[in-house]
Protein backbone atom coordinates (compact mmCIF):
# COMPACT_ATOMS: atom_id res chain seq x y z
CA UNK A 1 0.00 0.00 0.00
CA UNK A 2 1.52 3.70 -0.48
CA UNK A 3 -0.63 6.60 0.82
CA UNK A 4 0.51 10.00 -0.27
CA UNK A 5 -1.78 12.79 1.75
CA UNK A 6 -5.12 11.98 0.97
CA UNK A 7 -4.35 9.54 -1.66
CA UNK A 8 -3.95 5.78 -1.16
CA UNK A 9 -3.40 2.98 -3.83
CA UNK A 10 -3.44 -0.28 -2.71
CA UNK A 11 -4.39 -4.25 -4.18
CA UNK A 12 -8.05 -2.65 -5.36
CA UNK A 13 -6.85 0.57 -7.45
CA UNK A 14 -6.61 4.43 -6.57
CA UNK A 15 -8.35 5.82 -4.05
CA UNK A 16 -8.92 9.46 -3.75
CA UNK A 17 -10.95 12.53 -2.61
CA UNK A 18 -14.41 12.26 -5.19
CA UNK A 19 -13.22 15.49 -6.22
CA UNK A 20 -9.68 14.85 -7.56
CA UNK A 21 -10.65 11.69 -8.72
CA UNK A 22 -12.86 13.55 -11.36
CA UNK A 23 -9.53 15.60 -12.15
CA UNK A 24 -7.76 12.39 -12.64
CA UNK A 25 -10.28 10.91 -14.49
CA UNK A 26 -10.31 13.89 -17.25
CA UNK A 27 -6.19 13.73 -17.51
CA UNK A 28 -6.52 10.07 -17.82
CA UNK A 29 -8.59 10.24 -20.03
CA UNK A 30 -7.77 13.01 -22.81
CA UNK A 31 -4.03 12.37 -22.74
CA UNK A 32 -1.85 15.88 -22.34
CA UNK A 33 -3.98 18.64 -21.36
CA UNK A 34 -3.85 22.18 -19.83
CA UNK A 35 -5.63 23.93 -16.70
CA UNK A 36 -7.46 26.04 -19.04
CA UNK A 37 -8.84 22.89 -20.56
CA UNK A 38 -9.36 21.08 -17.11
CA UNK A 39 -11.14 24.46 -15.83
CA UNK A 40 -13.36 23.95 -19.24
CA UNK A 41 -14.00 19.98 -18.57
CA UNK A 42 -14.38 20.10 -15.41
CA UNK A 43 -16.41 23.14 -14.86
CA UNK A 44 -14.23 24.01 -11.49
CA UNK A 45 -12.53 27.42 -10.84
CA UNK A 46 -9.02 28.08 -11.67
CA UNK A 47 -8.28 27.83 -7.85
CA UNK A 48 -10.19 24.66 -7.20
CA UNK A 49 -8.49 23.44 -10.01
CA UNK A 50 -4.68 24.30 -8.50
CA UNK A 51 -5.68 22.50 -5.17
CA UNK A 52 -7.14 20.02 -6.53
CA UNK A 53 -4.19 19.07 -8.99
CA UNK A 54 -2.10 19.54 -5.87
CA UNK A 55 -3.11 16.52 -4.51
CA UNK A 56 -2.47 14.49 -7.42
CA UNK A 57 0.84 15.75 -7.94
CA UNK A 58 2.31 15.33 -3.88
CA UNK A 59 0.96 11.65 -4.73
CA UNK A 60 2.64 11.64 -8.09
CA UNK A 61 0.23 10.83 -10.29
CA UNK A 62 0.44 13.21 -12.45
CA UNK A 63 3.55 14.77 -14.27
CA UNK A 64 4.03 18.15 -16.28
CA UNK A 65 5.17 17.44 -19.82
CA UNK A 66 8.04 19.08 -22.34
CA UNK A 67 4.93 20.40 -24.49
CA UNK A 68 3.52 23.92 -24.00
CA UNK A 69 0.29 25.58 -24.63
CA UNK A 70 -0.01 29.29 -25.63
CA UNK A 71 -1.52 31.05 -23.04
CA UNK A 72 -1.28 34.95 -23.72
CA UNK A 73 0.65 35.33 -21.05
CA UNK A 74 3.50 32.29 -19.92
CA UNK A 75 3.38 29.58 -21.64
CA UNK A 76 1.42 27.20 -19.83
CA UNK A 77 3.38 23.21 -19.84
CA UNK A 78 0.64 20.71 -19.80
CA UNK A 79 -0.32 18.26 -17.94
CA UNK A 80 -0.77 14.08 -18.03
CA UNK A 81 -0.89 10.78 -15.94
CA UNK A 82 2.85 9.73 -14.59
CA UNK A 83 2.79 6.66 -16.72
CA UNK A 84 5.60 5.22 -14.26
CA UNK A 85 3.34 5.11 -11.40
CA UNK A 86 1.90 1.62 -11.50
CA UNK A 87 2.30 -1.04 -13.98
CA UNK A 88 -0.51 -3.47 -15.55
CA UNK A 89 -0.51 -7.08 -16.18
CA UNK A 90 -1.48 -7.36 -19.85
CA UNK A 91 -2.73 -11.02 -21.24
CA UNK A 92 -3.28 -11.76 -24.47
CA UNK A 93 -4.18 -15.44 -25.10
CA UNK A 94 -4.63 -16.76 -28.93
CA UNK A 95 -5.99 -19.69 -30.45
CA UNK A 96 -2.38 -20.15 -30.69
CA UNK A 97 0.03 -18.13 -29.01
CA UNK A 98 -0.19 -16.39 -25.55
CA UNK A 99 1.07 -13.48 -24.75
CA UNK A 100 2.27 -11.35 -21.65
CA UNK A 101 3.46 -8.17 -20.96
CA UNK A 102 4.18 -5.35 -18.28
CA UNK A 103 3.23 -1.67 -19.41
CA UNK A 104 3.46 1.50 -18.04
CA UNK A 105 -0.19 3.80 -17.59
CA UNK A 106 0.67 4.88 -21.76
CA UNK A 107 0.28 2.07 -21.85
CA UNK A 108 3.61 1.33 -23.71
CA UNK A 109 5.11 -2.48 -23.27
CA UNK A 110 7.85 -2.52 -20.55
CA UNK A 111 8.42 -6.35 -20.83
CA UNK A 112 6.93 -9.02 -22.25
CA UNK A 113 6.85 -12.32 -23.14
CA UNK A 114 5.05 -15.03 -25.37
CA UNK A 115 4.31 -18.31 -25.32
CA UNK A 116 2.48 -21.42 -27.10
CA UNK A 117 -1.24 -21.67 -25.85
CA UNK A 118 -2.61 -24.60 -25.74
CA UNK A 119 -6.49 -24.36 -24.74
CA UNK A 120 -6.74 -28.01 -24.25
CA UNK A 121 -5.25 -27.99 -20.89
CA UNK A 122 -7.88 -26.70 -18.39
CA UNK A 123 -8.07 -22.90 -16.89
CA UNK A 124 -6.32 -23.46 -13.98
CA UNK A 125 -3.10 -24.97 -16.15
CA UNK A 126 -3.00 -21.97 -18.86
CA UNK A 127 -3.17 -19.07 -15.97
CA UNK A 128 -0.96 -20.74 -13.87
CA UNK A 129 1.57 -20.57 -16.60
CA UNK A 130 0.36 -16.69 -16.82
CA UNK A 131 1.12 -15.91 -13.12
CA UNK A 132 4.32 -17.82 -13.60
CA UNK A 133 5.57 -15.84 -16.25
CA UNK A 134 4.32 -12.17 -14.92
CA UNK A 135 5.99 -12.88 -12.14
CA UNK A 136 9.14 -13.57 -13.76
CA UNK A 137 8.36 -10.30 -16.09
CA UNK A 138 8.00 -8.64 -12.71
CA UNK A 139 11.63 -9.48 -11.37
CA UNK A 140 13.14 -8.72 -14.62
CA UNK A 141 11.86 -5.09 -14.34
CA UNK A 142 12.68 -5.15 -10.72
CA UNK A 143 9.42 -4.40 -9.30
CA UNK A 144 7.06 -5.30 -6.79
CA UNK A 145 3.27 -6.78 -7.69
CA UNK A 146 1.94 -4.12 -5.33
CA UNK A 147 3.04 -1.71 -7.93
CA UNK A 148 0.35 -3.54 -10.33
CA UNK A 149 -3.10 -1.43 -10.70
CA UNK A 150 -4.56 -4.19 -12.36
CA UNK A 151 -4.44 -7.03 -14.82
CA UNK A 152 -6.08 -6.97 -18.31
CA UNK A 153 -7.55 -10.02 -20.39
CA UNK A 154 -7.91 -10.27 -23.64
CA UNK A 155 -9.36 -13.41 -24.72
CA UNK A 156 -11.28 -15.35 -28.09
CA UNK A 157 -13.74 -15.62 -26.75
CA UNK A 158 -17.31 -14.34 -25.91
CA UNK A 159 -17.34 -12.40 -22.14
CA UNK A 160 -19.68 -11.91 -19.50
CA UNK A 161 -17.86 -8.58 -18.69
CA UNK A 162 -19.35 -7.85 -15.52
CA UNK A 163 -18.50 -11.12 -13.97
CA UNK A 164 -15.02 -11.75 -16.28
CA UNK A 165 -16.03 -15.00 -17.21
CA UNK A 166 -15.91 -16.91 -20.63
CA UNK A 167 -19.68 -17.30 -21.62
CA UNK A 168 -19.84 -20.14 -24.58
CA UNK A 169 -19.91 -22.06 -26.86
CA UNK A 170 -16.26 -20.32 -28.01
CA UNK A 171 -13.11 -22.19 -28.70
CA UNK A 172 -12.39 -21.97 -24.95
CA UNK A 173 -13.71 -25.41 -24.19
CA UNK A 174 -14.25 -26.20 -20.25
CA UNK A 175 -13.76 -21.87 -19.75
CA UNK A 176 -17.55 -21.72 -19.34
CA UNK A 177 -18.23 -20.31 -16.04
CA UNK A 178 -14.56 -20.11 -14.94
CA UNK A 179 -13.91 -17.65 -11.71
CA UNK A 180 -11.40 -16.49 -13.40
CA UNK A 181 -11.03 -13.51 -11.41
CA UNK A 182 -11.31 -15.17 -8.23
CA UNK A 183 -8.53 -17.76 -9.20
CA UNK A 184 -6.26 -14.47 -9.71
CA UNK A 185 -7.27 -12.76 -6.67
CA UNK A 186 -6.04 -15.47 -4.88
CA UNK A 187 -3.06 -15.06 -6.06
CA UNK A 188 -2.11 -11.46 -6.83
CA UNK A 189 -4.74 -9.46 -4.76
CA UNK A 190 -5.28 -6.72 -7.62
CA UNK A 191 -8.56 -6.11 -10.02
CA UNK A 192 -9.45 -8.12 -13.14
CA UNK A 193 -11.03 -7.32 -16.05
CA UNK A 194 -11.54 -9.60 -19.24
CA UNK A 195 -13.07 -9.05 -22.37
CA UNK A 196 -13.34 -10.28 -26.19
CA UNK A 197 -10.08 -9.82 -28.26
CA UNK A 198 -12.28 -7.87 -30.58
CA UNK A 199 -13.81 -5.33 -27.95
CA UNK A 200 -9.99 -4.84 -26.97
CA UNK A 201 -8.41 -4.54 -30.66
CA UNK A 202 -10.81 -1.88 -31.41
CA UNK A 203 -10.10 -0.12 -28.06
CA UNK A 204 -6.31 -0.13 -28.91
CA UNK A 205 -6.94 0.99 -32.69
CA UNK A 206 -8.94 4.17 -30.95
CA UNK A 207 -5.91 5.02 -28.64
CA UNK A 208 -3.23 4.53 -31.39
CA UNK A 209 -4.55 5.97 -33.85
CA UNK A 210 -8.15 7.58 -33.66
CA UNK A 211 -8.44 9.17 -30.31
CA UNK A 212 -10.31 11.78 -31.63
CA UNK A 213 -12.80 9.90 -33.09
CA UNK A 214 -16.25 9.37 -30.95
CA UNK A 215 -17.85 7.33 -33.01
CA UNK A 216 -15.55 4.30 -34.40
CA UNK A 217 -16.46 0.76 -35.51
CA UNK A 218 -14.09 -2.13 -35.69
CA UNK A 219 -14.49 -4.98 -37.91
CA UNK A 220 -12.21 -8.12 -36.96
CA UNK A 221 -11.95 -10.02 -40.43
CA UNK A 222 -10.06 -13.14 -39.47
CA UNK A 223 -11.14 -16.84 -39.23
CA UNK A 224 -13.85 -15.84 -37.55
CA UNK A 225 -15.67 -12.44 -37.61
CA UNK A 226 -16.50 -9.87 -35.01
CA UNK A 227 -17.53 -6.37 -34.33
CA UNK A 228 -16.56 -3.85 -32.01
CA UNK A 229 -18.14 -0.31 -30.82
CA UNK A 230 -16.04 2.37 -29.10
CA UNK A 231 -18.42 5.48 -28.50
CA UNK A 232 -16.35 8.38 -26.83
CA UNK A 233 -13.24 6.17 -25.75
CA UNK A 234 -15.39 3.66 -23.80
CA UNK A 235 -15.69 0.09 -25.34
CA UNK A 236 -19.74 -0.03 -26.25
CA UNK A 237 -20.78 -4.11 -24.82
CA UNK A 238 -24.76 -3.40 -24.68
CA UNK A 239 -26.86 -4.82 -22.21
CA UNK A 240 -24.92 -8.24 -21.69
CA UNK A 241 -21.61 -7.64 -23.84
CA UNK A 242 -22.93 -8.96 -27.33
CA UNK A 243 -23.11 -5.58 -28.90
CA UNK A 244 -21.19 -5.79 -32.52
CA UNK A 245 -21.37 -9.19 -32.88
CA UNK A 246 -21.70 -9.17 -36.29
CA UNK A 247 -20.72 -11.93 -37.71
CA UNK A 248 -24.32 -14.54 -36.76
CA UNK A 249 -25.85 -11.27 -38.39
CA UNK A 250 -27.87 -13.70 -41.29
CA UNK A 251 -27.79 -12.06 -44.72
CA UNK A 252 -30.66 -13.32 -47.03
CA UNK A 253 -29.02 -14.64 -49.61
CA UNK A 254 -30.15 -18.14 -51.98
CA UNK A 255 -28.27 -21.47 -50.61
CA UNK A 256 -27.47 -20.32 -47.48
CA UNK A 257 -24.27 -22.01 -46.24
CA UNK A 258 -24.17 -23.69 -42.63
CA UNK A 259 -22.33 -21.78 -39.76
CA UNK A 260 -20.11 -22.84 -37.36
CA UNK A 261 -22.75 -21.96 -35.15
CA UNK A 262 -25.46 -23.94 -36.21
CA UNK A 263 -27.69 -21.59 -37.94
CA UNK A 264 -27.86 -21.06 -42.15
CA UNK A 265 -26.70 -18.25 -43.68
CA UNK A 266 -24.34 -16.01 -41.22
CA UNK A 267 -21.77 -13.78 -42.54
CA UNK A 268 -18.89 -15.61 -41.31
CA UNK A 269 -20.44 -18.91 -43.54
CA UNK A 270 -19.74 -16.80 -46.14
CA UNK A 271 -17.29 -14.18 -45.54
CA UNK A 272 -14.78 -15.48 -42.87
CA UNK A 273 -11.54 -16.82 -43.65
CA UNK A 274 -12.75 -20.39 -42.23
CA UNK A 275 -15.77 -20.31 -45.50
CA UNK A 276 -13.50 -18.84 -47.73
CA UNK A 277 -10.67 -21.65 -47.30
CA UNK A 278 -13.99 -24.27 -47.31
CA UNK A 279 -15.14 -22.50 -51.29
CA UNK A 280 -11.24 -22.53 -52.18
CA UNK A 281 -10.99 -26.03 -51.09
CA UNK A 282 -14.03 -27.19 -52.78
CA UNK A 283 -12.69 -25.35 -56.17
CA UNK A 284 -9.46 -27.96 -55.26
CA UNK A 285 -6.83 -25.23 -53.84
CA UNK A 286 -5.98 -26.35 -50.74
CA UNK A 287 -6.22 -23.95 -47.54
CA UNK A 288 -7.48 -24.00 -43.81
CA UNK A 289 -8.04 -20.45 -42.44
CA UNK A 290 -7.39 -16.74 -43.12
CA UNK A 291 -3.77 -16.86 -43.01
CA UNK A 292 -3.92 -19.50 -45.86
CA UNK A 293 -6.30 -17.39 -47.94
CA UNK A 294 -4.06 -14.08 -46.98
CA UNK A 295 -1.08 -16.07 -49.05
CA UNK A 296 -2.85 -16.97 -51.77
CA UNK A 297 -4.41 -13.50 -52.41
CA UNK A 298 -0.37 -12.34 -52.27
CA UNK A 299 0.23 -14.84 -54.60
CA UNK A 300 -2.26 -13.56 -56.65
CA UNK A 301 -4.55 -16.69 -57.27
CA UNK A 302 -7.30 -15.63 -58.76
CA UNK A 303 -9.79 -17.81 -57.09
CA UNK A 304 -9.05 -16.89 -53.85
CA UNK A 305 -9.24 -12.70 -54.97
CA UNK A 306 -12.14 -13.27 -56.73
CA UNK A 307 -13.87 -15.20 -53.24
CA UNK A 308 -11.95 -12.47 -51.10
CA UNK A 309 -14.23 -9.85 -53.26
CA UNK A 310 -17.40 -11.96 -52.82
CA UNK A 311 -16.46 -12.37 -49.20
CA UNK A 312 -16.42 -7.88 -49.34
CA UNK A 313 -19.90 -7.45 -50.76
CA UNK A 314 -21.43 -9.82 -47.33
CA UNK A 315 -19.30 -7.40 -44.99
CA UNK A 316 -20.42 -4.30 -47.12
CA UNK A 317 -24.14 -5.61 -46.47
CA UNK A 318 -23.67 -6.18 -42.43
CA UNK A 319 -21.52 -2.52 -42.52
CA UNK A 320 -24.43 -0.72 -44.40
CA UNK A 321 -26.76 -1.80 -41.27
CA UNK A 322 -23.95 -1.49 -38.71
CA UNK A 323 -24.08 2.77 -40.56
CA UNK A 324 -27.87 2.74 -40.21
CA UNK A 325 -27.58 2.04 -36.71
CA UNK A 326 -24.70 3.86 -35.64
CA UNK A 327 -24.01 6.16 -37.77
CA UNK A 328 -20.35 6.09 -36.95
CA UNK A 329 -17.61 8.60 -38.44
CA UNK A 330 -15.07 5.84 -39.00
CA UNK A 331 -15.11 2.09 -39.91
CA UNK A 332 -11.89 0.28 -39.21
CA UNK A 333 -11.12 -3.10 -41.28
CA UNK A 334 -8.80 -5.47 -38.77
CA UNK A 335 -7.93 -9.00 -38.52
CA UNK A 336 -5.69 -11.20 -41.18
CA UNK A 337 -8.04 -10.80 -44.24
CA UNK A 338 -7.33 -7.16 -43.97
CA UNK A 339 -3.96 -7.54 -45.47
CA UNK A 340 -6.38 -7.87 -49.14
CA UNK A 341 -6.66 -4.37 -48.83
CA UNK A 342 -8.59 -3.47 -52.04
CA UNK A 343 -10.13 -6.61 -52.76
CA UNK A 344 -12.03 -6.72 -49.38
CA UNK A 345 -12.51 -3.07 -48.99
CA UNK A 346 -14.12 -2.22 -52.32
CA UNK A 347 -17.43 -4.21 -51.95
CA UNK A 348 -17.50 -2.67 -48.20
CA UNK A 349 -17.41 0.85 -49.74
CA UNK A 350 -19.87 -0.17 -52.98
CA UNK A 351 -22.49 -1.64 -50.80
CA UNK A 352 -22.17 1.24 -47.49
CA UNK A 353 -22.28 4.05 -50.09
CA UNK A 354 -25.45 2.58 -52.32
CA UNK A 355 -27.28 1.91 -48.88
CA UNK A 356 -26.90 4.21 -46.46
CA UNK A 357 -28.25 8.30 -46.35
CA UNK A 358 -25.83 10.62 -48.30
CA UNK A 359 -25.70 12.47 -44.46
CA UNK A 360 -24.04 9.28 -43.00
CA UNK A 361 -21.53 8.46 -45.63
CA UNK A 362 -20.33 11.88 -46.40
CA UNK A 363 -17.84 12.02 -44.27
CA UNK A 364 -17.42 8.40 -43.51
CA UNK A 365 -13.86 6.57 -43.62
CA UNK A 366 -13.35 3.52 -44.26
CA UNK A 367 -9.75 2.20 -43.65
CA UNK A 368 -7.65 -0.59 -42.47
CA UNK A 369 -6.16 -1.19 -39.13
CA UNK A 370 -2.86 -0.75 -38.41
CA UNK A 371 -1.97 -1.61 -34.60
CA UNK A 372 -0.85 -5.12 -35.64
CA UNK A 373 -0.15 -8.26 -33.51
CA UNK A 374 0.23 -6.27 -29.81
CA UNK A 375 -3.71 -4.87 -30.41
CA UNK A 376 -4.76 -7.25 -28.23
CA UNK A 377 -1.96 -6.39 -25.43
CA UNK A 378 -2.49 -2.86 -25.61
CA UNK A 379 -6.19 -2.78 -25.88
CA UNK A 380 -6.39 -5.28 -22.24
CA UNK A 381 -3.99 -2.46 -20.90
CA UNK A 382 -6.00 0.82 -21.60
CA UNK A 383 -9.03 -1.56 -20.16
CA UNK A 384 -7.49 -1.39 -17.08
CA UNK A 385 -6.36 2.10 -17.23
CA UNK A 386 -9.83 3.02 -18.58
CA UNK A 387 -11.47 1.07 -15.34
CA UNK A 388 -9.05 2.36 -12.96
CA UNK A 389 -8.16 6.01 -13.84
CA UNK A 390 -10.53 7.33 -16.30
CA UNK A 391 -13.71 5.12 -14.54
CA UNK A 392 -13.25 6.99 -11.08
CA UNK A 393 -15.67 7.98 -9.88
CA UNK A 394 -18.42 6.29 -12.18
CA UNK A 395 -19.44 3.09 -11.47
CA UNK A 396 -17.44 -0.32 -13.00
CA UNK A 397 -17.43 -3.28 -11.64
CA UNK A 398 -16.16 -4.82 -8.11
ZN1 LIG B 1 -23.33 -18.22 -37.35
Amino acid sequence: MVSAGDVVFDSMGIHLPAESGQLLSLIARHGAVSRSELERLSGSSRTTIVQRLGVLFAANLIRETEETQPTGGRPSRLLKLNEDFALIIAVDIGESLTRVALTDLSPKIVAEAVFPTNLDNSPASVLSEITACSDRLLAQVGRPINQVIGIGLCLPSRIDYRNARVFGPSVMHGWDGFDIRGWFLDRFQTKVFADNDVNLMALAEYKNYWPNEDYFFFIKAGTGIGGGIVIRGEVYRGGKGTAGDIGHIQLDFPNPPLCRCGKLGCLEAYSGGWAIARDLRAKGIEANNSRDVINLVKRNVPEAIQLLRVAGKGFGEVAANVVSVLNPNLIVLGGTLAEADEHLMVGIRELVNQRCLPLATQTLEIVKARTGDRAGILGAAQLVINEQLVGLGSQHPD
